[in-house]
């Protein structure tokens, strides 16, 4: 519905004129220069168009168009339409704007309300106010959210409105606390009013030149002052943020349903973005918290690079500590914040907003954090986090899933990725070695620890485990970037070297066997030495993965058989 930006009259502070948004256009009706200055501190350019209705000529009414024409044209490069009520009027319009220097016909379009057709606008009314403008004055009949409103201007009678005023419909109706030839005198009108309440109309009561009178003596016909928007700002909001949002969400389940080269980097990222856009911020990040490594790093960031501290330094770590929302619109004069990032990249942080997040169990497992708010004032302690919260309890379960997906593909002892992680690998980042006709070559090893039964039976199970620890570390040292290694089970263990012929794991497998030899293990307080058997194979793409883990598990037995600590292959 219209909402003001003044509904006061030529010698107010506010001068008469109100809005409404409709999808994704803002649609002003009239604009003098006390509304101008408003619409100056408003966010513009989340509209994709701007309409300008306007009544007639009067200063107090049209004396801010040149100024917001300009605006559109050099800062915010939204386009202008301006409709005049008529044809006659338009010539006046184009007169007065071309007179105007700095305001160029081609940064406006000027139209009027017959060669215009916008579903909003039902007609201009014709009204007479003062002897000057006669003909030349006009009040509105629109549609706005679906509902009739009747608009009526500057008018000296109400005769022309009538037949517009439907039951249920909204009118904005002039009103004079003085009797004059050019206005509605609030005495004379009162029984009118009245009688339009009783019969449903939503009378508002507009262009007023003394709000105390007209409210005494309208007070008991049930119309109300124009609504003031205070924050028109959030109103306006609205349509251009919620596409915003709507196009990333998009975009997410598009990729996440259709593209089957997705993984929850990819949801972070996106839903960093969402929290960015929600808050309209210059930056966003989401931060995993390691409890373990009494570390936080960022699972996603726009602006940086992967970021590990500490979990004792910064604001996540601290709004992770507190389990509450953090801002700070000061950050250079908070103790805690960390400024290295800024002094890293040469970004100058001036607000922050930490949300940390919770997993289903209410234990706190990350952060989502915003930087740099596009407004004077920073972040807002009650609307800011109301807004991200659906991003951030998104962020928080899919945070745990990425968990969870990471646990079961890890073993717990070793640390080392497990059966379920190699058959991930296969599917995920092997694929190509595992097509014939992509001709990549690719080897695996499988190699089992000699006699291990016995490190248990002599030492105890907990030595057992320290040369399972001290063996996967090993292994895993002997990986270079296209090495991946897995505990396949018990003392086994496997290692895929993707781009390598069999010559190369060979090689690989016989420096593990040796070094591994050499090595003294401290186990459980037992200083020992143990050996490996190894089995080799090319992997072969036409084969299943299981028949490739078989052929080169025959050659471990083969190793097994033949006296352990060798290395053997196809
Ligand atoms: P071989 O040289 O023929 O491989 O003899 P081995 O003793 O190594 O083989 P075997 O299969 O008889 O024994 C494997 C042992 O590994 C039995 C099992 O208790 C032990 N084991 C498997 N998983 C673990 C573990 O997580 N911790 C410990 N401490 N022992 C384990
Ligand atoms: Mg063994
Ligand atoms: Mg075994």
């Amino acid at each position: 519905m219209l909402t003001f930006l003044g509904r006061g009259s030529a010698f107010a502070d506010e001068h008469n004129s109100a809005f409404f948004v409709n999808e994704s256009d803002l649609i002003l009706i009239d604009c003098p220069m006390s509304s101008f200055e408003k619409l100056n501190d408003m966010n513009l350019t989340l509209f994709d168009h701007i309409y300008l209705l306007v009544t007639h000529t009067h200063g107090d009414h049209v004396s801010g168009i040149g100024m917001l024409v300009d605006l559109l044209q050099f800062s915010v490069k939204t386009p202008i339409t301006i409709v005049a009520p008529s044809k006659e009027v338009e010539g006046d319009l184009f007169y007065l704007l071309s007179r105007i220097e700095g305001c160029n016909d081609s940064w406006y379009e000027l139209t009027n309300t017959e060669d215009i057709d916008v579903d909003w606008l039902v007609c201009s009314i014709q009204t007479s106010h003062t002897e000057e403008l006669a003909g030349k004055c006009f009040g509105y009949c629109l549609t706005v959210d679906g509902q009739r409103v009747v608009y009526t201007g500057d008018t000296n009678t109400f005769i022309p409105y009538e037949k517009y005023v439907s039951d249920g419909s909204y009118l904005f109706v002039e009103m004079s606390a003085y009797k004059s030839p050019v206005h509605l005198y609030c005495v004379d009108m009162k029984d009118k009013i009245k009688e339009l309440v009783d019969r449903g109309v939503h009378v508002y009561l507009m262009h007023m030149d003394d709000e105390k009178r007209i409210g005494e003596v309208m007070q008991d016909t049930g119309a109300e002052f124009a609504p003031l928007e205070k924050n028109a700002f959030t109103i306006q909001d609205t349509p251009r943020l919620l596409d915003g949002i709507f196009t990333i969400t998009d975009s997410l389940y598009k990729d996440m349903c259709m593209n089957n080269n997705t993984d929850h980097q990819l949801l972070f990222s996106y839903l960093t973005e969402l929290g960015k856009t929600i808050v309209d911020a210059d930056r966003a990040s989401f931060w995993k918290w390691d409890k373990r490594k009494n570390q936080i790093w960022t699972m996603s960031a726009t602006g940086v690079d992967k970021i590990v501290i500490p979990d004792d330094k910064g604001l996540v770590g601290k709004a992770l500590r507190l389990k509450k929302p953090l801002i700070t619109n000061d950050p250079y004069n908070d103790p805690d914040f960390n400024n290295e990032v800024d002094i890293q990249t040469g970004y100058h942080t001036k607000s922050v907003l930490v949300l940390p997040v919770a997993d289903v169990n209410g234990d706190f497992i990350g952060a989502l954090q915003l930087i740099n708010k596009n407004a004077e004032n920073g972040f807002d302690e009650e609307s800011d986090p109301k807004k991200l919260s659906l991003a951030a309890l998104v962020c928080g379960i899919a945070l745990e899933s990425e968990t969870f997906l990471e646990d079961s593909h890890h073993d717990r002892l070793t640390g080392l990725k497990n059966r379920m992680g190699f058959y991930y690998d296969f599917g995920k980042h092997f694929r190509e070695y595992m097509i014939p006709e992509a001709g990549k070559t690719m080897s695996v090893f499988i190699c089992d620890i000699d006699k291990f039964k016995r490190v248990n039976d002599t030492y105890g199970h907990n030595a057992g485990d320290d040369v399972l620890i001290f063996t996967a570390e090993l292994l895993e040292s002997f990986c270079s970037e296209k090495d991946s290694v897995y505990r396949w089970g018990g003392e086994e263990f496997v290692m895929v070297m993707r781009d390598t012929d069999l010559d190369g794991i060979v090689k690989k497998a016989e420096e593990i066997r040796l070094k591994l030899q050499s090595s003294e293990i401290i186990a459980d307080g037992n200083t020992l030495n143990c050996t490996m058997s190894f089995g080799c194979s090319l992997f072969e793409p036409t084969k299943s993965i299981e028949e490739n883990i078989s052929n080169a598990d025959e050659r471990l037995y083969t190793a097994k058989e033949t006296g352990r600590n060798k290395v053997c292959w196809e």
